[in-house]
């Protein structure tokens, strides 16, 4: 990694930086720190996964150790290369580094399968027939303990020779499962004799149809773990109840136990961020694809412009808890705002057009004006931008009649072009319904640059595209995707009750100053006084297309949830 490096809440520790101190003083792991990021690619990654890359790959930063990347492709009938292709960007995006480790738990499928064999031996894994109906009835409640299988005593060559048969192909989809003998009797359901291979027969994205019986996620993932030497096992807390079956199996079968340590995913507000609920969004077409940009998923947020940096920051500010917690959206979109207030170019561009005509300005005339690039970094210079005759400003930046509190321009008015000169409106045009067509006005060509030389104050600084040098392009401005603050809320109505109708506003026909036509897909920009915006990948040669990335300020305090 270069500039890319992760180095979340540096200087802020968490309690996991405490077990590892701990164990690094113990010697525990011979100081090792071997930590993985472990998706299932039954979908594209979002902010809670970038939350754990942050956390993982950081980890491994911190402490001069590694981090895998480790698919855990053990469901065949979800599982997709399109989905294993979109993590391997986003993580790399973010700046996660593997090098080359990159795993599949698929590639395990043989050890996994000798070590099933291995714990049939040992007396500590059978072949159930019980049906799923009869396994949910036999496993009993929180409150009360569950029964023994009538197949749990069955001999080790009995279960060797049907655990072989499973794998040969012989039984359907559900006849039969392999299970751990733990204890029916366990206050954790978890260790009531899981199941760890189910019989699907059904092709896998790397293995084809090799196999068609399959390791339960708790079967294959410590197994995984221990393979590839991890030190540090970290996961979200809804696996806390699955650390016992972790270190029985592992213990069981008597191979390197790495530390299971659980942290709390992240849940954030307006945001859902179930994988089934993204899914069922990207499918029934809520939203144009994955890589929405109103989507909370990695390449959403990259499409609207955030900077994996941006990202970063808010990962690290948001630091990792043991509770369960709602992070609000607006923080991450304050990592964003800080980000781009430092770095990004700055252009003027008029959203809602209506054309002034400097009546006293020379026809044909083109003046430059010289405009600063970023007010927060010198070093990026500064750029010429053409003034003349006829030019674009904000609708409403002018009103015919304005209230007391209205500053900027109305008939009679002075206001400051920025860059430029002060203009006064003389004239407001019409067309046969009323509608204001255009405005004309005369300059103080005293004023060159925005300043009257006589001291003369005007109270307002307006943005400006000349005409006939205008860039033409569309606007998507992105509102909250859902209209409540938690989507989940919907009095037993599907969440998609709560999508907000209006989440993407498309405005055509906007101005742009020049600068932007040699601007590439994700080049961002602040367009003055209103926003950061990034150029979309739908853009075409005759068309600039931009996503409004973040508004300047704050919105979400101003948003409010419909009772
Ligand atoms: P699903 O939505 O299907 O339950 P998942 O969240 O389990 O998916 P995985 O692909 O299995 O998704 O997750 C990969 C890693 O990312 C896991 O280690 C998981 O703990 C972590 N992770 C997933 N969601 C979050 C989240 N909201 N916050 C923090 N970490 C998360
Ligand atoms: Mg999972």
């Amino acid at each position: 990694m270069t500039d890319q490096t992760i180095q979340p809440n540096e200087g802020l520790s968490n309690f996991i930086h405490d077990l590892i101190d701990e164990d690094n003083s113990t010697g525990r792991f011979e100081k090792r720190v071997h930590t993985r990021f472990p998706p299932e690619p039954n979908g594209y990654l979002h902010i809670g996964h970038a939350k754990s890359i942050v956390l993982n790959f950081g980890l491994a930063e911190k402490y001069g150790g590694k981090c895998n990347l480790r698919f855990d492709d053990t469901n065949p009938t979800k599982e997709e290369q399109e989905y294993v292709d979109s993590i391997i960007e986003d993580v790399k995006w973010l700046g996660g580094d593997w090098d080359d480790r990159l795993f599949f738990a698929s590639d395990y499928f043989d050890q996994l399968y000798a070590w099933a064999v291995q714990m049939i031996k040992d007396g500590n894994a059978f072949v159930d027939d019980l049906s799923a109906d009869e396994m949910r009835e036999y496993r009993g409640t929180l409150t009360e303990p569950g029964k023994e299988s009538p197949f749990r005593t069955r001999s080790v060559e009995e279960n060797l020779d049907l655990f072989e048969r499973m794998k040969n192909g012989e039984f359907a989809d559900g006849a039969k499962v392999l299970r751990a003998k733990v204890d029916m009797a366990s206050p954790n359901i978890n260790m009531r004799d899981p199941v760890m291979y189910r019989i699907r027969h059904a092709t896998h994205h790397r293995t084809g149809d090799k196999w068609c019986i399959y390791p339960m996620y708790d079967w294959a993932h410590g197994q995984c773990d221990s393979i590839e030497g991890v030190t540090h096992s970290i996961c979200t807390l809804e696996y806390a109840d699955h650390r016992q079956l972790y270190d029985w199996y592992l213990d069981t079968l008597g191979i390197y136990h790495p530390q299971q340590i659980e942290f709390a995913r992240l849940n954030m507000t307006y945001t859902v961020m179930s994988k089934r609920k993204l899914l069922k969004l990207v499918n029934d077409k809520h939203v144009r694809g994955w890589d929405d940009p109103r989507m909370p998923t990695v390449s959403g947020m990259r499409r609207r412009g955030y900077p994996a940096e941006a990202i970063r920051d808010f990962c690290g500010r948001i630091g990792v808890a043991k509770t369960p917690n709602m992070i609000d959206i607006g923080l991450l979109e304050y990592s964003v705002r800080q980000y781009l207030n430092l770095h990004a170019q700055r252009v003027m561009a008029v959203l809602r057009p209506i054309k002034i005509v400097l009546t006293n300005y020379p026809e044909g005339a083109v003046e430059e004006m010289s405009a600063v690039n970023n007010p927060e970094d010198p070093s990026m210079g500064s750029r010429i931008v053409p003034f003349s005759r006829e030019l674009y400003i904000e609708a409403d930046d002018f009103m015919e009649n304005p209230p007391k509190n209205f500053y900027r321009l109305a008939p009679g008015r002075e206001v400051r072009l920025r860059y430029a000169y002060f203009i006064k409106c003389d004239e407001v045009i019409k067309d046969e319904q009323g509608n204001v067509v255009e405005l004309r006005c005369t300059y103080d060509p005293a004023t060159r640059g925005g300043d009257s030389p006589d001291g003369r104050k005007v109270k307002a600084t307006l943005h400006w595209v000349s005409a006939q040098h205008a860039v033409d392009a569309e606007v998507r401005l992105y509102n909250a995707l859902f209209t409540k603050s938690n989507p989940e809320d919907t009095e037993g109505e599907d969440f998609l009750t709560n999508l907000n109708p209006n989440s993407l506003e498309v405005l055509s026909g906007i101005k742009v100053e020049p600068f932007v036509e040699e601007a590439k897909v994700g080049d961002r920009f602040q367009f003055e006084r209103q926003g950061y915006f990034c150029v979309d990948k739908d853009t075409t040669p005759q068309k600039i297309v931009f996503n409004r990335t973040v508004s300047l300020k704050d919105t979400w305090a101003k948003v409010q949830d419909k009772a």
